[in-house]
């Protein structure tokens, strides 16, 4: 614990928050011989060469890199006026909150199971989080989503979500939209839009004042490593969330790396590891359905995939004990006994499922032989 006085002097909301548990703190203890199969953080299994011109890195870098904005926004298929770019995704959430909300009085909305930062976020600037969940079948509950009407400021739904790999279809969308319309802001975070079949809400910027688009260099483009996102709106929006952000929230090196990223060849590079990790996601898929008693949860239109089996928490032990470390969701709402695998590469893919089989193996022939223990004393 801190000292007294320091504790004293802590803004009393922090006082009580935990620093955020990311997928790789949670491990970094664990053994380091380089063997690690990192699975768990819905990251790409790799990533292109880039090239660094360091001729400028005396100086200041723009706020808003003009090239990084002008090759995202062909990308998205949005209007100059209408992108920021941030430290990633998880900055642009928390400038939504910093400009739309106040400290100790508005509420933001989130529908669980879900992505952990929106919550956090909210924590960390005294806002509260009210919870519309999600149903069974992972849709949205409009009912429940629209009775918050006017006790929230901004509401987040992320689709594809994360961690059910499940699309929100765009008809929802609009109804929250419109039941939101000159009441709060909506934000539609498409982190995982790449790998989904279900187009991006961006035609919907034109017709809602009240949309947010969230987006990231950090999943289908593999450069979780530069921190680099995107958020889409109206002029105006974009405008307020500019009177937050920071001086040089972009660094130098980032913008030219995302620059790259964003060029025709890095953009076919992107949508071809896309098929890719698309294809490996389904041979996961179908090889986790053979397994007894093993339940795939959820859908594929993210970069991973969820499962369901009543002896997660031992087999996340055995294969922690073997290096491979994969996402433990049994926590959250709807979710239990569930883990959410990334897909990888074939060859990592394949040294994680095969454990997987040993695992539930050695599970059968232990059950077999504690039975024929058990028949022979009672014989
Ligand atoms: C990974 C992720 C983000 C954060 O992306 P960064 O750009 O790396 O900050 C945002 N939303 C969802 C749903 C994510 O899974």
């Amino acid at each position: 614990m801190s000292s007294n006085w320091l504790s004293q002097l802590t803004s009393e909301h922090v006082r009580d928050l935990m620093p955020y548990q990311s997928a790789r703190r949670l491990f970094s203890a664990e053994g380091a011989d380089g063997d690690q199969l990192w699975l768990n953080a819905n990251e790409a299994p790799d990533t292109e060469a880039v090239q660094i011109d360091y001729r400028l890195f005396n100086r200041y870098p723009d706020c808003q890199p003009s090239e990084v904005l002008a090759a995202y926004a062909q990308y998205a298929g949005v209007k100059k006026g209408e992108i920021i770019t941030t430290r990633g995704a998880d900055e642009g959430i928390e400038l939504i909150i910093r400009a739309f909300c106040q400290a100790g009085k508005s509420n933001v909305l989130i529908c669980p199971p879900t992505y952990g930062m929106y919550a956090i976020s909210a924590e960390t600037f005294n806002v509260g989080v009210k919870k519309a969940p999600l149903r069974e079948d992972f849709s949205l509950d409009l009912e429940s989503i629209t009775a918050f009407v006017d006790d929230v400021n901004v509401v987040f739904i992320c689709s594809p979500n994360n961690p059910t790999g499940t699309d929100v279809p765009t008809s929802d969308i609009i109804q929250v939209l419109e039941a939101y319309k000159d009441k709060a802001i909506v934000v539609v975070d498409e982190a995982y839009i790449e790998f989904s079949t279900q187009q991006s809400q961006v035609d919907l910027l034109s017709k809602y004042n009240n949309l947010v688009i969230l987006r990231t260099l950090s999943k289908a483009f593999a450069l979780a490593g530069i921190r680099c996102g995107f958020t889409l709106a109206s002029p105006d929006i974009i405008t307020t969330l500019l009177k937050v952000i920071a001086p040089y929230p972009v660094p130098a090196p980032v913008a030219q790396i995302a620059t790259q990223a964003l060029c025709p060849e890095g953009i076919a590079k992107t949508s071809d590891r896309v098929a890719l990790l698309n294809a490996e996601l389904a041979n996961i898929a179908a090889r986790l359905k053979k397994i007894d008693n093993v339940e795939i949860v959820g859908g594929t239109a993210g970069n991973f995939i969820l499962f369901r089996h009543k002896q997660n928490k031992a087999l996340m032990q055995y294969l922690v004990e073997r290096n491979l470390y994969i996402r433990d969701q049994s926590k959250q709402y709807l979710l239990e006994n569930c883990l959410r695998i990334t897909a990888g590469t074939s060859e990592q893919n394949e040294r994680l499922l095969n454990a997987i089989l040993a695992f539930f193996e050695g599970e059968i022939s232990n059950k077999q032989f504690t039975q024929n223990q058990t028949s022979r004393t009672q014989a």
